[in-house]
């Protein structure tokens, strides 16, 4: 078949080889013959086989792929106090940088069935499907960083080209309009932003609809009306807040996944949200629609294939709203069960 792509799967450690295992049965039930899977250890796995987080040749071989499928890494096993001891999240790290990985994605839909596992009310969240754009390697974190006795500082920087790139990925994913979200009135790094994505907007975008919101009413916006948004385009710190923010709309940290996107054509990597989850490892009982709505971002983003992408969704609500609840949604649904439950819906 002339399309197949390669994805590196990294299932990590804890419930991440149970999750992992879900989606691969997903994916292959959606598209088959049109992934071919290759297994990668990774994380505390990666240190007890190697003594590393990431092997360079896993990191090569994510770079020759399509796409990086991960599900998480991390435990109890590899704590450690020792700073020159290996630890699992180093191998996180290193993928995103070595990726060059500098756009986050966060999709936050409430889900018809799950509109009552909000801290918010029903009527306010209903309808909402919005897509935080997160710029993930420039801005304060990763200025130049001084302390003296009494003070300290936090650089913060941004390039045009900096901004040009996360500006483009967030046109590119507009179905309504783009909210640019930056603190423009007070930072020359928020009017630099502006003008840039003023810019980019109209040389290459002039079709989307394009608003500019302050960083403090876009977090007040956030809880009052977030089915008004549809993209969040914002810079690296603002992103980090915002995105979590608008997390909690979903309510169970199981349901939430992410795409993380580089450059040049590169692969991108699509993780869910949660971690290993190590207090119910092994038990058979994760939730496994963070890393099946991953792999539908992954579908969409890192290929391309929004039909495949929304029928994974689409089969996730159906699932759902037939009463699919894993125990972190109240139920007792076992992961094998959601599995079934998902395809039977596919
Ligand atoms: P966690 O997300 O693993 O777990 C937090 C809580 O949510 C736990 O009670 C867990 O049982 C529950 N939970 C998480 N995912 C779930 C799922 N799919 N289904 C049902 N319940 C789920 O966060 P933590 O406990 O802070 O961290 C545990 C380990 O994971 C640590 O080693 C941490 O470093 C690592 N971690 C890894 C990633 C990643 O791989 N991207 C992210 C966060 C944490």
């Amino acid at each position: 078949m002339a399309d197949v792509k390669r994805v590196a799967l990294l299932p990590g450690d804890g419930i991440g080889p149970e999750v992992a295992a879900v989606a691969v049965r997903m994916l292959e039930a959606l598209v088959p013959g049109r992934i071919e899977f290759e297994e990668h250890l990774f994380g505390g796995a990666s240190i007890d086989a190697h003594g590393t987080a990431m092997t360079d040749e896993t990191l090569a071989a994510c770079r020759a792929s399509d796409a990086v499928l991960l599900a998480a890494v991390g435990g109890p096993r590899w704590d450690t106090t020792d700073p020159h001891a290996p630890r699992p999240e180093q191998g996180l790290l290193g993928m995103r940088k070595g990726l060059g990985l500098y756009a986050n994605l966060r999709p936050v839909r409430a889900i018809g069935a799950l509109l009552d596992a909000s801290p918010l009310r029903p009527e306010r969240i209903r309808g909402t499907d919005l897509l935080v754009v997160r710029e993930l390697t420039g801005g304060i974190y990763f200025g130049e960083k001084t302390r003296t006795a009494d003070a300290a500082s936090d650089l913060c920087v941004y390039t045009v080209a900096e901004i040009e790139r996360i500006a483009r990925i967030a046109f590119a994913a507009a179905r309504r309009k783009v909210s640019n979200v930056d603190k423009a009135n007070v930072l020359e790094t928020s009017r630099l932003w502006r003008e840039v994505v003023l810019r980019v907007h109209a040389e290459e975008f002039p079709e989307v609809r394009l608003e500019h919101v302050l960083v403090d009413n876009a977090a007040m916006q956030l809880v009052s009306n977030p089915s008004d948004f549809d993209v969040i385009l914002t810079e690296n710190m603002f992103g980090d807040i915002l995105s979590d923010e608008a997390a909690m709309i979903t309510g169970s940290i199981g349901m939430l996944p992410s795409a993380s996107l580089g450059g040049a054509g590169g692969p991108g990597m699509f993780e869910p949200v949660h971690g290993s989850a190590p207090d119910i490892a092994g038990r058979g009982i994760a939730n496994p629609l963070a890393m099946v709505l991953s792999s539908a971002l992954m579908l969409r983003h890192g290929f391309g294939w929004e039909t495949e992408a929304a029928a994974l969704e689409s089969a996730v609500d159906g699932a759902l709203a037939a009463g699919l609840r894993t125990r972190d949604l109240g139920g007792a649904a076992t992961t094998d069960e959601a599995a079934q439950a998902v395809i039977s819906h596919l």
